[in-house]
């Protein structure tokens, strides 16, 4: 973009104007008075994901137990129905994916079917700037499977420019490693991992491939039959908007439908034989078999509305106003913040094929700025030691926040207003 136009606010008020996605943003809610970019930690409510839990609240008052078979959308299949609509977000088949769990219980779920260590093939390969959550869940399961989680655990490093090389994950695949989980968008960095690259070299490799897509579904587009992928997990809190404590999903390959889901429960039953409540587990032939317990009916409601809007708005649209928000981002971050002031860096990588929906700065007052922006109206996130990240959403963001976001921050640094917040941190940042 021409710099004369870059630095004009008309400009970025025109592009609103133009932008096809603008309608959407006037469905949600937005925090009064804030420019809101942490979309990437916990997306925002919309109407129609207000409307889907009012509508099961309103089913549990006068239906009570019959819900579970009539509510507008049973209960009994809601998460087999809304991982059918997950799945074209995925580029899977309906009965690949499933609305269920937690992130972090459903890496739990399926590593414990997909890593088979056999004889020396008994290490996971992930990387260490993955999620804590994540490594946590990975260290639980060697030692589940009787292994030393410090032996067995290989951790891919991150080069000197804080990024993961796939060369280097792909060198690593090696006769002993049995299974490989990995973040799709490092939540830090924004880096986004060539996963088709990763999944073929896991498949030359007779390894498995599973891959944390929290940072991406909802952002990117995912074609993982295509892709070959074994298995993936996501939450929907994020750029999926099913608020806080929403379930998360997972895909599986339909090739592995037959593989045993050792953290039972009776969800995971095929539905025509669950309430015979037999002792003997007869597993769904679906992805569906990995569920372990009830739906929380409530907790997930808001799911429905906040899909359908993602399938109507079409997840390649998504993408490519993404896009355009976060090139804009950057090149207003360039011309205004890294020319003018000391110390910052953009570390997410600025190919679009290796980025997701967030940018990345760094600055060693990271956090004092983070809380001087807060303290201006804006809502950006912190990750330790020095990261602030922003992310403006296709779906209710626009280049004139982007543009008063920088214009915001600019003031912060040259009248050095951080200087006035403590460096310490909140329980959550
Ligand atoms: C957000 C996120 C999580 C969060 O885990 P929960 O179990 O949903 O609390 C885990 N891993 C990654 C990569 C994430 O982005």
């Amino acid at each position: 973009m021409d710099r004369k136009l870059l630095l004009n606010p008309e400009h970025a008020a025109e592009l609103d104007r133009n932008n096809q996605l603008a309608g959407f943003r006037k469905r949600f809610y937005i925090p009064e008075g804030k420019i809101y970019m942490d979309g990437n930690s916990l997306g925002l409510l919309s109407a129609d994901a207000e409307q889907s839990l009012l509508r099961v609240l309103d089913e549990w008052k006068h239906l009570a137990i019959d819900g579970w078979l009539n509510g507008e959308r049973p209960w009994f299949w809601f998460a087999e129905q809304i991982g059918a609509m997950a799945a074209e977000l995925v580029g899977a088949k309906p009965e690949e994916v499933v609305l269920t769990g937690t992130t972090t219980v459903n890496i739990h779920a399926l590593v414990s079917s997909f890593y088979e260590p056999k004889g020396e093939k008994n290490k996971i390969l992930a990387d260490e700037l993955n999620f804590p959550s994540d490594i946590y869940a990975l260290q639980g399961q060697l030692k589940l499977k009787g292994f030393d989680a410090a032996e067995n655990l290989i951790l891919i490093n991150a080069q000197e420019n804080g990024l993961i090389s796939e060369d280097e994950i792909i060198a690593r695949m090696q006769p002993d490693v049995a299974l490989v989980f990995l973040p799709s968008v490092l939540y830090r960095s924004g880096q986004l991992l060539d996963m088709e690259k990763i999944a073929a070299a896991g498949c030359e490799r007779n390894i498995p491939v599973g891959f944390d897509c929290s940072h991406s579904v909802g952002a990117i587009p995912h074609y993982f039959d295509d892709w070959g992928v074994d298995f993936a997990l996501w939450c929907s809190y994020k750029y999926l908007n099913g608020g806080p404590g929403c379930a998360a999903f997972l895909y599986v390959n339909e090739k592995h439908f037959s593989k045993e889901p050792m953290l039972a429960g009776w969800f995971g039953c095929d539905k025509e034989k669950q309430f015979d409540m037999l002792n003997t587990f007869i597993p769904s032939q679906t992805a569906g078999r990995w569920q372990i317990s009830s739906s929380g009916i409530l907790g997930t409601s808001p799911i429905e509305g906040a899909m359908r809007m993602m399938l109507e708005a079409g997840i390649v649209n998504i993408r490519r106003q993404s896009l355009l928000l976060t090139d804009y981002l950057v090149a207003l971050l360039k011309e205004r913040i890294l020319d003018v002031f000391d110390d910052f860096r953009i570390i997410t990588p600025l190919q679009h094929k290796s980025r997701g929906g967030h940018i990345a700065l760094e600055h060693p007052e990271a956090l004092r700025i983070s809380q001087a922006l807060r303290s201006r109206g804006i809502v950006p996130d912190f990750r330790p030691p020095n990261i602030i990240r922003l992310a403006p959403v296709a779906l209710y963001n626009t280049y004139t926040e982007v543009y008063e976001v920088v214009e915001i921050l600019s003031e912060i640094m040259q009248y050095r207003e951080y200087e006035k917040f403590p460096s310490k941190r909140k329980a959550i940042s």
